[in-house]
């Protein structure tokens, strides 16, 4: 990363990290790749059961290859027949794994789901929550980051995933009511109730989309 950028990006993390503090959640600045893997490691216990919503950050990263190679119980969605059962297991994880669809310089955390499943867990249910964050992720406010959302990383993941939505065709939000949306729930974490439960590992990199 340009070390120009860096230093911008050190800076801009420490005042997310106060934002996070200040909503009863734990934030966390690593310089590149490698050192957001040994956070994350840190932070998850050896024997822990740990899932994830399609994070790709934590691939990204090295993490779920790391998890899978470690002394963990990865419960890998994908290798479940049963979504269902795979789902009904994440929201009683030690760990879930997931990243941000956006989240704004104060620490508030902006994720968007069709299925929802993601979104639940990140709310409700596994006892600690890691959020791995490029820190292109990061924008001003909440308009800013709810349009990054809807305009960058929702069309993304519908090339992805190869929907039928008007944003594959045109690369933005058209706010769509189409049976394929992956924009039916929007989550804005704006405080944690239980400390201890959310930690965001803010990278210097770009990371997801
Ligand atoms: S609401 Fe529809 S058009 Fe807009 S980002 Fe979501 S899926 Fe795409």
């Amino acid at each position: 990363m340009n070390e120009n950028i860096t230093k911008r990006n050190e800076l801009l993390a420490q005042k997310v990290i106060k934002g996070l503090t200040s909503r009863n959640m734990s934030g966390y600045y690593a310089k590149d790749k490698e050192e957001a893997l040994e956070k994350a490691l840190q932070l998850i216990e050896e024997g822990s059961s740990v899932t994830m919503g399609g994070a790709m950050s934590a691939h990204e990263i090295g993490l779920v290859e790391a998890l899978k190679k470690g002394n963990y119980n990865f419960i890998d969605r994908d290798a479940y027949e049963d979504k269902r059962a795979a789902m009904l297991l994440a929201y009683d994880a030690d760990v879930f794994l997931s990243s941000v669809n956006a989240m704004t310089e104060d620490g508030i955390l902006i994720n968007i789901d069709g299925n929802s499943n993601r979104v639940s867990a990140i709310a409700q249910g596994p006892k600690k929550v890691i959020f791995i964050v490029g820190m292109n992720k990061v924008c001003d406010d909440v308009d800013g980051a709810m349009k990054r959302a809807r305009n960058v990383a929702a069309p993304i993941n519908a090339q992805r995933f190869n929907i039928n939505t008007p944003c594959k065709v045109t690369g933005s939000c058209m706010d769509c009511k189409s049976p394929d949306t992956i924009c039916c729930q929007f989550l804005m974490t704006r405080y944690s109730k239980h400390p201890g439960r959310i930690h965001v590992i803010l990278v210097n990199d770009n990371l997801g989309f």
